[in-house]
């Protein structure tokens, strides 16, 4: 009999954790390969960022924290939520976890009855549906394709509602396709969700501040004020100051979520570390402007990339309002063969054949719920970037008829 418990039987290993370390794995051996996986940013954690964070361990803050955060780090992010989201929060509203993905598991482990549902735009974070079967929920998944912009409509919202919903988690910008939610779609949601009194708001607004092109990002419980007593709005610091290392992620809701949530991280991980915190306070309290040539720098990458990428045959790769991913159709290239003879049956097998024969490392659409698809992070040098986009190219240019 195995030693594994059943649940693990539930769900399957990330993938975008998995194309990392593959792709880490390989330059290890001496490959030369191009990571375009990892869904975190290529700048370094600013200095007074770091500095904050070399006087907390001096200053001896090596010790254990509250549960679920520092007072001084949930006025921090009290004051983010008024500054940029017009929500007022007490400490009592405030959590703190190991990464968003901390905040966003504890939620669900604390909300969700075996059989309740959650439903899930997709293409969605490759976790979510995960973390709500491990905790014995059902997720509802929702087809928002390319030509619906990969948003669900109000419609859409409606006819997935119903009497065992427990939560909808929203994400925007989006990981995978960085489409972003303008104020009238979050209006028009927002709108039906009011109606419907016991369904809960998960808002992962982890990619808040990388937008373009002057779009505005907005947040439920901002546009929908009735919504605010039944929505988590969780961000964090590791994409926007470049922190993914630190594992800081935060949420705002209602006390007794809160402290449901702080009952599962005191009897799992307790506190973030320490020193991270200390950190996260000076990032969040500092001086912002750093962010603006990030933003410069991203928005560049994007451009060319979505341009490469829709000279490459078979490849169709729609523009996106944030975050930094593109998600690119490969539908143009299924049943075609690689120069080896293999059919390319699947978005996997072309993510697979990337690999192989051109080192390039990105993430099958599969993974994030709409294929034929996959997800390229362009949070990295345009130099690199460059290069990748040319051996997809390549590689597409490779693929012979079908
Ligand atoms: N959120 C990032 C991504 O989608 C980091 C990896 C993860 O935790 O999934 O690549």
């Amino acid at each position: 009999m195995s030693v594994i418990a059943n649940r693990l039987g539930r769900i399957k290993p990330s993938a975008t954790l998995a194309v990392t370390s593959k792709a880490k794995e390989l330059k290890a051996q001496g490959r030369d390969i191009l990571g375009l996986g990892a869904g975190e940013p290529d700048f370094d954690t600013p200095d007074f960022v770091k500095e904050a964070a070399k006087a907390a361990m001096d200053a001896g803050q090596t010790k254990y924290t509250n549960v679920d955060g520092t007072p001084e780090l949930k006025d921090a992010i009290i004051a983010k939520f008024k500054r940029d989201n017009g929500l007022e929060y007490e400490r009592t509203e405030i959590t703190v976890g190991t990464g968003g993905k901390q905040v966003l598991y504890n939620a669900l482990m604390a909300t969700l009855n075996a059989g309740d549902e959650v439903i899930i735009p997709a293409p969605y974070w490759v976790s979510y549906p995960d973390m709500v079967l491990l905790a014995e929920g059902e997720p509802v998944i929702v087809d928002c394709p390319a030509n619906a912009g990969f948003k669900m409509t109000p419609e859409q919202l409606e006819a997935a509602i119903t009497s065992k919903t427990k939560w909808v988690i929203l994400n925007t910008p989006s990981n995978p396709t960085g489409a972003g939610y303008t104020h009238s779609d979050m209006k028009a949601l927002t709108d039906v969700l009011v109606k419907h009194e016991h369904v809960w708001v998960m808002s992962d607004d982890m990619y808040e501040h990388l937008v373009y092109d002057g779009f505005e990002f907005c947040t439920p419980a901002q546009v929908e004020p009735k919504l605010k007593s039944r929505t988590l709005t969780v961000n964090g610091v590791s994409k926007a100051y470049s922190m993914t290392g630190w594992r800081i992620g935060f949420a705002g809701g209602p006390a007794e979520l809160i402290k449901a949530m702080a009952k599962i991280q005191g009897q799992s991980t307790s506190n973030p570390c320490s020193i991270s915190q200390a950190a996260a306070v000076a990032a969040l309290n500092g001086d912002q402007s750093f962010m603006q040539p990030w933003l410069e720098a991203f928005k560049a990458r994007r451009d060319m990339v979505v341009a490469m990428l829709n000279e490459c045959a078979g490849i169709e790769c729609p523009t996106s309002d944030g975050a930094f991913y593109v998600y690119p159709s490969c539908a143009g290239l299924i049943g075609k063969q690689t120069p080896d003879g293999k059919v390319i049956e699947t978005d996997e097998d072309f993510v697979s054949y990337l690999l192989e024969a051109q080192g390039v490392a990105c993430v099958h659409g599969e993974a994030f719920g709409l294929s034929p698809h996959f997800r390229i992070s362009y949070a990295a040098s345009e130099l690199l970037l460059k290069e990748a986009c040319e051996r997809i190219n390549h590689a597409c240019i490779e693929l012979v008829g079908k």
